[in-house]
Formats: structure tokens, sequence, C-alpha cells
């Protein structure tokens, strides 16, 4: 598709751009505009594809390992990330700036010629200087403006996008909008272009409508401003979301959407229970969520516990009671579970479960996270008040795999896989195409090939299994459904199928003539053996 016909709406064109109904504000007004669908689509289809966002700003980590034109992560730790950055790729730093970092000269030249031409001299005598990527982006888009490479419909279409400058007023954050943006205006050198005021709006813009810049397999590596994908208003229960394939965002369905039917992403963890969702919308983007999820409140399966509150045990109980005396929860909205003694309880017991949850999503050292990881398990499991799905239970679990793995103990982190695989993966994500489950069962295919090929010593092996059956059928799962997810001609799904038939050739060779009947006999079996798995494991 012609990059022209992308930005465009119409008849003829994949979507357009209307009056949305699902943001409504405090007063009860419907908000801003959203991307509607310009005909039906499957799921699995792209609606939008681009080749680049309109800017990007890469966390301060990421300056010093990723590209900052293509996006390519070096010395990306995931599994999956390593597979489609082909092997040796080193990035080099801009000798002007010092402090964005090319993955070859032709990508150093196409951000040049993009704007930073303009913007390297700026930056150069604050090189030592760490500086916050929201105000790197807006420091782009102003440079970018004043010397007319922004295109004006794009810029027409930036500008139309809400500032929440009065939602900042109210909630007292904007003396610190204003003292970013000075710093905006200042290191930009764009004072005698743009106001003071406008210059705030754009950085509370850039705030308030960046999405996360990922990797295909959704590693995050900074954000994202672009005037269209930032049209696309938010549901908890999404039929649309972004993937990007290098450089390229695509807004892919996960459901099918009807001609005319608006097009929503999850701005948030969708899988979190209902007054988180809530009270993270309100307190980053201000909104009250109406979606089709939110208006069945907290009944669904993200607000189920195993017991009612009341059946609590008693140590629990008095956990709880010890909490809301000594620490500070504050009126602990996000936690809210009800209004009985019982309930306000529970409401600490969670509050305490998250807690520990951000506090090891902060924690950098994988030995030292894996153990408030492990508290953290400990404490929802032994609490018996947990569903093995319900928040942050299960995102404890996806960690584990991430740091288990980064010190190596590949058989613990592919036990856990196993297990996640087979009761969470189905719960949270009933799509069998959505992005996250075709991306953590590719993370649990790499595992076990990786196990495979160790097999005896790591005393995986018992009888009968088969691990390198075992990632092969992973594996014809992934190929199959990242079509789906990323789209046939994606980086992923590329590397995925190149994969397979690396793995193919292989079992053809140790099997023989006979290979493809012995593996169909085999892999049902080896896919009940697996499946058990990561039963041993107590949490
Ligand atoms: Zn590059
Ligand atoms: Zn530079
Ligand atoms: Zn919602």
């Amino acid at each position: 598709m012609e990059e022209e016909s992308k930005y465009h709406s119409g008849l003829s064109f994949p979507f357009y751009i209307a009056r949305s109904e699902i943001c409504v504000n405090a007063a009860g007004e419907c908000i801003g505009d959203g991307i509607f669908a310009g005909h039906d689509f499957d799921a699995g289809e792209h609606i939008i594809a681009m080749k680049r966002p309109l800017v990007v700003s890469l966390s301060t980590e990421r300056l010093v390992d990723t590209c900052a034109n293509c996006f390519a992560w070096t010395e990306g730790t995931s599994i999956g990330s390593r597979l489609y950055v082909p092997e040796g790729i080193k990035v080099q730093t801009c000798a002007g700036c010092k402090r964005f970092r090319y993955c070859s000269k032709q990508c150093q030249k196409e951000a040049w010629n993009r704007g930073h031409k303009h913007e390297c001299k700026n930056l150069r005598p604050i090189s030592n200087r760490e500086i916050p990527k929201a105000v790197l982006a807006a420091m782009e888009i102003l440079i970018r403006q004043k010397h007319g490479l922004i295109r004006d419909k794009d810029w027409e279409m930036l500008c139309r996008l809400d500032t929440h400058i009065d939602d900042f007023k109210r909630n007292g954050k904007y003396a610190e909008i204003e003292l970013m943006a000075m710093g905006t205006s200042q290191f930009s050198w764009t004072q005698d272009t743009f106001s003071k005021d406008f210059v705030a709006g754009m950085y509370a813009r850039v705030l308030t409508n960046s999405l996360t810049l990922i990797t295909p397999t959704f590693d995050p590596l900074g954000i994202m401003i672009d005037p269209t994908l930032g049209h696309i208003n938010h549901s908890c229960d999404p039929n649309a979301y972004i993937v990007l394939d290098g450089p390229e965002p695509a807004i892919r369905t996960l459901k099918p959407i009807n001609k005319d039917e608006e097009v929503y992403i999850s701005y948030i963890d969708p899988t979190n229970p209902y007054a988180r969702r809530q009270s993270e919308l309100k307190a980053r983007w201000s909104f009250t969520c109406k979606c089709t999820k939110c208006q069945k409140g907290a009944t669904l399966d993200e607000d189920k516990w195993l017991i009612r509150s009341e059946k609590m045990a008693q140590k629990y109980k008095d956990l709880a009671d010890a909490m809301i005396e000594l620490e500070d929860l504050g009126d602990n909205e996000a936690n809210y579970v009800g209004e009985s003694e019982d309930e306000k309880r529970l409401a600490a017991i969670q509050w305490k479960a998250f807690d520990m949850y951000e506090d090891e999503q902060q924690t950098v050292d994988p030995q030292e996270a894996i153990k408030k990881i492990e508290d953290g398990m400990r404490w929802c499991y032994q609490s018996g008040l947990w569903p093995i799905n319900r928040q942050p239970y299960a995102a404890f679990r996806d960690d584990i795999i991430v740091n288990m793995s980064s010190v190596g103990n590949y058989p613990i982190a592919f036990a856990q896989c196993a297990k996640r695989y087979k009761y969470i993966l189905p719960k949270l994500y009933p799509e069998i195409a959505h992005p996250l489950r075709v991306v953590q069962t590719w993370q649990t295919a790499m595992l076990t090939l990786y196990l495979a090929s160790e097999e005896g010593a790591m005393g995986i092996a018992q009888a009968g299994v088969d691990m390198s059956l075992i990632a092969y059928m992973l594996v014809i799962e992934v190929k199959f459904m990242s079509r789906l997810s990323h789209g046939a001609n994606s980086r992923f799904a590329k590397s995925v199928s190149k994969k397979f038939d690396e793995m193919t050739a292989e079992l053809h060779a140790k099997l023989g003539p006979n290979a493809e009947d012995l593996m169909s006999n085999a892999i049902p079996r080896q896919r009940e053996l697996f499946m058990e798995m990561g039963d041993w494991l107590q949490y």
C-alpha cells in the first residue's frame, strides 16, 4: 500500500476519523475523535500500516543499545528479539550530539534527513545531561516543524489531539508541565517560533497521546507519537492492537470489526481487575472507561477470587488489619473490593500484592528480582485467594520466566512456561492469535528447543519426553498464528517460518524417510506430556 493512502479517510480507505462516543469526561461529555473501520475486517487483518511513527523517543536505558532509526535492539535479552535482529549488529554513537546511536550509515542518514541535522547541534552542548524521553520527543516535533519537515496534514492532525491541559491544571500537575516545556523550548532553540503556552500544550500532548514503542515481541523500547495512532481510543475489551515490525507500526484486528464500528486498542493491561483499570485510566488519561467490560463492573474473570472474603484465613485477616493500621494505603481506590470489613481486608491484601509487583518491576538485578517475584507469588498462592490467572499473580509468572532465563535457570523457566501455557494463556488471551499469546508461546518454544539440546544434563528428561518434538509442536502453532498476529510478511512471521524450516530439516535427518508419519503419530502424546510439565511447581 502506498503511504499516501494510509493516511486518508474516505469510502475506499480502510479507516476514517470521526467523533467518538467512548471517552467521557467528568462532566459526561464526549471528548475527542476516534478511528472507525472503513469496511468489514476479519480477525487477524491489518487496518493501517505505516512506514514509521511520526516521532519516536527511546527510553534512557535503550539509547545505548538500540538504533534510533530502525529500533533494532542490539543487546536485546529477550529470546524473541535475538531472532530478527541479525547477529553481530552494533550501534555507533552520533559524533555530533553523542546521544543517539545508529546501526548503519543508512540509518544515520535517514535520521539526519528527517530532522536530526537541525537537532544535533542543539543537543551537543547538553550531551552529558539526561533528558526525559518525553522532552526529547517534544523537542524533535518543534524542531522539525520549525524547519518545515512535518507534513501539513500530519501537523494539523497532531494539533487536533487533546492536550488535557485542563485536567493537568485541576490535578495540580500543570506547574511540572510548564517547567518541562521551558526546557523543551530552550534546548530546541525554538522560543522565537512557538509561544510558551503552545509548547506546554505540545508537551502535554506528548505525555497523554504517546504509545509504547515495542519490539515485535512486545519488549518496551520507548515512546512513539503519531497523529493517526494517537486518535485510536481505548477499550479494556479491544478489537485491535498495535504491533511493530522494526520501525513500522501497524494496527491489526483482534476480532472481526464491521464497517463503521470504532477501532479500539487497550492503553493499559486489560487483564487487571476493574477498579485498577478505572483508576489507572483516570490517573493517566483523565477519563472514565465505559467499555463493554467496564459496564459490567467487577463481575468478570479478572475480578474473581478463589474464596469469599469472609472465608479468608485468620492469619491473612490479621496481616490485613496490621497493614491497614500501619501502612499508608491512601484511599486505596485501585484495590477497591467492597464495603464490608472483610472486603476492606481483601483490598489491603491485594494492595500488598501489587505493591510487591511494582517493586520487583523496578529491580534491575535479576537475582534480586527473582527473590521479590517469589515473595509475591507466594503471597498470592499462600493466601488461598488468587485464582492462577488473576493479576498480579499471572504477571509475576511472566517476570519469573524472563528473570530465570536471564540467570540461566532454564528448567524452572520452562516449567513456568508449561504451566502458563496450560492454565493462563487460554484464560487471559482467549483469541488464539492474540499477539501476546503468540509471543509467549514463541518464548516457550525457544526455551524448549534450547533444553532439547541439553536434555540429559539439565535433568529435565523424563520417560518418553522428546523435547525437540515439543519445541517443534509449539513452533508449528506459532508459525500458523503469527500470520494472523503479526502478518505473513512481518519480520517476526518470516523468522518463525525460517526456524520452522530448519527444525523440519533437522527432524527429517534424524528420523529418516518416515519422519512425517513418525512425527504426526508422536506429537499428540508429546503434547499431553508437555501439558503436565509445569504441574509439579507449587506456585
Ligand atoms: Zn538501524
Ligand atoms: Zn547527533
Ligand atoms: Zn474499560
